[in-house]
């Protein structure tokens, strides 16, 4: 079979290889079979493994639908009642959490700060001092909106000196930039099989400590479907997932995992390293600049600032796209961006290709 390959370089999902394209290809089977559910098993055991969490004190909890399920996961299941939620918000996605608990009426402190820099750990501090009803806190690993990377250990050890669980969205690091859950600081963290993993879209997990998942027994149940100790306690007794999973994404995500390992993590991470330096050559050269400052980016999304008032982001984007390039709007109200991203089954030669390309849209 042959597939065209296009390069995406919007923030997932991500450009696969044609292997785990290919993965989904199976015959048909019911996932309640016995060989199903020995592949949910290896699943769940690999995911744990990216993270270095160890089998017997942590869990990976699968669902079926985007990352979003995950937050909206965590958020309606993980608050004791009389408790409340701490969101360290300092951009769109934490913003979502925020959405989610009040969607849920999750008792909540949204702590805002501006979007174009890091959440000051003072007044997260003495917003845990000030709130002895704080039983989580939440933020999220990388913004992916902006490409800010957000201090998860600091903010998960000022948790826990104050008692709360940390709570982090890893799903735009997970299985890229290489991290320990427990040297983190973190006691729940999340992603989905069509970012870091480079798998299909339809898959998401959420990794959890079992100490956790236990004690969240008798928090209130506030949503059905994705109730995070329902899905956990299905999966114990069953093997399965509580409702239908995406059967081909999870063959998918398997031999995504098997590449993930084949690959290495570290020589992943240099892999997305080489990308994204391509991505910041590529803008210097044409002399474009970088919304956020290098410091606080995490090395795999660039905000890139518009050329000029009358960029036309569509045109630019219709060009790249039907020559096999995808770029994407940029996530900040306050600031005319676009996103670059190193995410993905590319590397470096193909941001130099993608380059040419660009400044053929931008010229023409
Ligand atoms: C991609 C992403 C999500 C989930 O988005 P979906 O569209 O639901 O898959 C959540 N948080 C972050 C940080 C992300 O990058």
């Amino acid at each position: 079979m042959n597939i065209q390959r296009n390069v995406l370089l919007n923030p997932g999902p991500a450009t696969t290889t044609d292997t785990v394209k290919m993965a989904q290809i199976v015959p048909d089977i019911c996932p309640r079979e016995r060989e199903f559910g020995q592949l949910m098993r290896e699943l769940s055991t690999d995911l744990l493994k990216v993270v270095h969490a160890d089998a017997a004190d942590w869990a990976a909890v699968l669902f079926c639908g985007s990352g979003t399920l995950c937050i909206d996961s965590c958020v309606s299941s993980l608050v004791p009642a009389g408790k409340r939620l701490l969101i360290i918000n300092n951009g769109a996605y934490s913003a979502r959490a925020a959405a989610v608990a009040r969607a849920y009426s999750v008792p909540h402190i949204n702590l805002t700060f501006p979007a174009d820099g890091l959440p000051d750990l003072d007044a997260v501090e003495s917003t845990l001092a000030e709130n002895t009803d704080i039983a989580a806190v939440y933020t999220t690993h990388q913004e992916t909106g902006t490409g800010i990377l957000n201090p998860v250990r600091e903010i998960g050890a000022l948790a826990h000196a104050h008692g709360a669980v940390m709570i982090a969205d890893t799903i735009s690091t997970y299985a890229m930039i290489p991290f320990s859950a427990d040297e983190m600081n973190i006691d729940v963290c999340m992603s989905s099989a069509q970012k870091g993993i480079q798998g299909m879209t339809g898959l998401s997990f959420v990794i959890a400590k079992k100490s956790l998942l236990t004690a969240a027994k008798d928090y209130p149940v506030r949503s059905y479907y994705t109730n995070l100790v329902m899905q956990y306690e299905g999966f114990e007794e069953t093997g399965e997932m509580r409702f239908t999973p995406p059967v081909q994404t999870v063959y998918a995500a398997k031999r995504a995992l098997a590449e993930y390992f084949a690959e290495g993590e570290a020589k992943k991470w240099a892999r997305h390293t080489r990308t994204i330096n391509a991505i910041h050559e590529g803008i210097a050269r044409l002399g474009l600049t970088e919304t956020i400052p290098r410091a606080i980016q995490s090395g795999l999304v660039v905000a890139v600032n518009y050329p000029s008032a009358d960029f036309d982001f569509t045109r630019v984007h219709d060009y790249c796209y039907e020559r096999g390039y995808t770029i994407y709007p940029g996530k900040m109200q306050t600031a005319s961006t676009f996103r670059l991203c190193a995410l993905g089954a590319i590397d470096a030669p193909d941001i130099a290709a993608f380059f040419r390309v660009f400044e053929e849209a931008l010229n023409a």
